[in-house]
Order: C-alpha cells, then structure tokens, then sequence
C-alpha cells in the first residue's frame, strides 16, 4: 500500500485532465491528497476525476480556461471552495507548445502560450500562496522542459515562456519560504504524451539527443513532482529537477 503521505492535503493540478497532470493526479490522490484536477476539457476531466473516485481516491474536476485572467481567478477561488477553506499543494502543470521558426509564430500563438505558460501559474500563485503562508505551509511545483535551458531551433516562444517559469520558480523561492511555503520545478525531457502525439517520430528523434535515448512517461515525470510536492522534500527549495534522461548534462 502506498503511504498516505498526502491525506489531509488539497492539491490543485492544472492540465490535470490529460499526459503528465493526468498521472500527477492520480499519484497525488493514491497518496491520500483531495485533487482538484483542471483543464478545458470537461469530458476528459471529469473522466479522470471519476477513476480517481472509482479506486477510493478523493477528486473533483473543475473547467477553466488558463488563457483567461478571469477564469484563472474563479479556479483559484473554486479549488479553495472546494478544500475546505485550503490549498496545500498547487501543480502548475498546463501548459501549451507551439513550434516553428520564429518568424512564423502567429501573434495569437506567442500571447496564449504566455497567457498560459506564464501569467496563468502567477496568478493562481498570487491567489494562493498567501493562504498557504496564513496556514505555515504549502508546496508548489511548476512544470517547465528542458528546452527552458538551452537554446533549441524552432522552440523560441515556448522555451522563452518557461524560461520565465523557471526564473519564476526562483522569485517566489525567495518570497515565500519565510511563509513556510516551498517552491520548485520539474523540468522534463521528451515524454509521451496525448500532447505530444502529433510530432510523431519527431519526438524519439528528439529523445535521441538524450544520454538515456528514450521518451520518458508521464509517471516518471510525475514522480519527480510528487516527490518535491511532498514532506520528504522539506529542504529543497528553488530548485528546478531535470527529467529528461540526462539531456542537461551534456
Ligand atoms: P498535454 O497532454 O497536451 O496536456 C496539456 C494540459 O494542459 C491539458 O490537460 C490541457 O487541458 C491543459 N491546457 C492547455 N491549454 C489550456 C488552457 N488554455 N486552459 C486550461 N488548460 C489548458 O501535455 P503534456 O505533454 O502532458 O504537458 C504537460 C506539461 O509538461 C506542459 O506544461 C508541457 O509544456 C510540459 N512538458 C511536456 C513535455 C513532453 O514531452 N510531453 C516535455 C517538457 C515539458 P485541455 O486540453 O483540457 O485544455
């Protein structure tokens, strides 16, 4: 039996609906948290919040639409609703991937993915942080990609955006840890997920440049997120993991 090292705790997980955040909330709510998954997908999030339900978990999906301030703010307000008053844990996993070369890149496409890769975790942050700090204690983990780190021909608008959420990581690093709150990232390699369905044989091909040469899974990428989620993290902070097969060594 897995330990209940979560039971008690709220998590939030944006994009919980699908890939990575899917296998987030699923870890989280085996471990004993009540998971607010989110997403845009109504069918799909309440279909993982189901299975949850159906192996004695404890979830509820909530739908929002991350590219929009206002529906950021009313998931923020919803998911302590629905804790009880708290959020203990908050997973900002969602996240979009446009590609191509930068000349390329539609106005729109660079404004949603900062809209969602970036303004969207700072606002649920701003919105829930200070209830963590009220309560002593918190732990946030973002959701970045290796591409975040080094520079990689057709990825600018999106590598651009999580670099932000890295550096983002490390600003609230240094404002919240007197408020008891931890703050990280996980910062993944090419992983299979229904995201990245469409790159095709692109994505093992990209995986290829790793030392490890494979695609990773979302439960390996969740690992590291419900680890630096939980307790047993108690004196990391600021940091951002890679997972990635050991793509940021070389
Ligand atoms: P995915 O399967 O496409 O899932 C993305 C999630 O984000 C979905 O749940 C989606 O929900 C949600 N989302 C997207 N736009 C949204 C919006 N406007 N409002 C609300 N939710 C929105 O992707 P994934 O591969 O699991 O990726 C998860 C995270 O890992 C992303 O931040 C991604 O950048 C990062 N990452 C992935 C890889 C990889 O190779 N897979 C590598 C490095 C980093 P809806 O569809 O319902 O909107």
């Amino acid at each position: 039996m897995t330990e209940q090292d979560f039971a008690g705790r709220t998590a939030l997980v944006t994009g919980g609906n699908s890939g990575i955040g899917r296998a987030v909330a699923e870890a989280l709510a085996e471990r004993g948290a009540y998971v607010v998954i989110s997403g845009r997908d109504d069918a799909r999030g309440n279909e993982v919040a189901a299975g949850i339900r159906s192996v004695g978990g404890r979830a509820d999906f909530v739908q929002a639409d991350l590219a929009d301030l206002d529906s950021v703010q009313a998931l923020a307000k919803q998911a302590i609703e629905l804790g009880g008053g708290h959020v203990d844990v908050l997973v900002n996993n969602a996240g979009i991937f446009p590609m191509g070369p930068t000349a390329d890149v539609a106005p729109a496409d660079f404004d949603a993915a900062y809209a969602v890769n970036v303004r969207a975790p700072f606002y649920l942050v701003a919105a829930l942080a200070p209830l963590m700090v009220q309560r002593g204690h918190g732990s946030i983990v973002n959701v970045t990609t290796m591409v975040a780190t080094f520079g990689m021909a057709g990825a600018a608008a999106y590598g651009s955006s999580k670099a932000a959420l890295q550096l983002l990581t490390k600003s609230w690093a240094a404002e919240y840890a007197a408020g008891g709150v931890r703050v990280n990232a996980v910062s993944p390699g090419p992983t299979r997920t229904e995201g990245t369905a469409v790159m095709g044989d692109s994505l093992d091909q990209l995986a290829n440049t790793t030392p490890m040469q494979r695609v990773g899974s979302p439960a390996e990428i969740a690992a590291g997120i419900v680890f630096l989620a939980s307790d047993q993290a108690s004196l990391i902070h600021g940091t951002v993991l890679p997972i990635d097969g050991g793509r940021l060594a070389v």
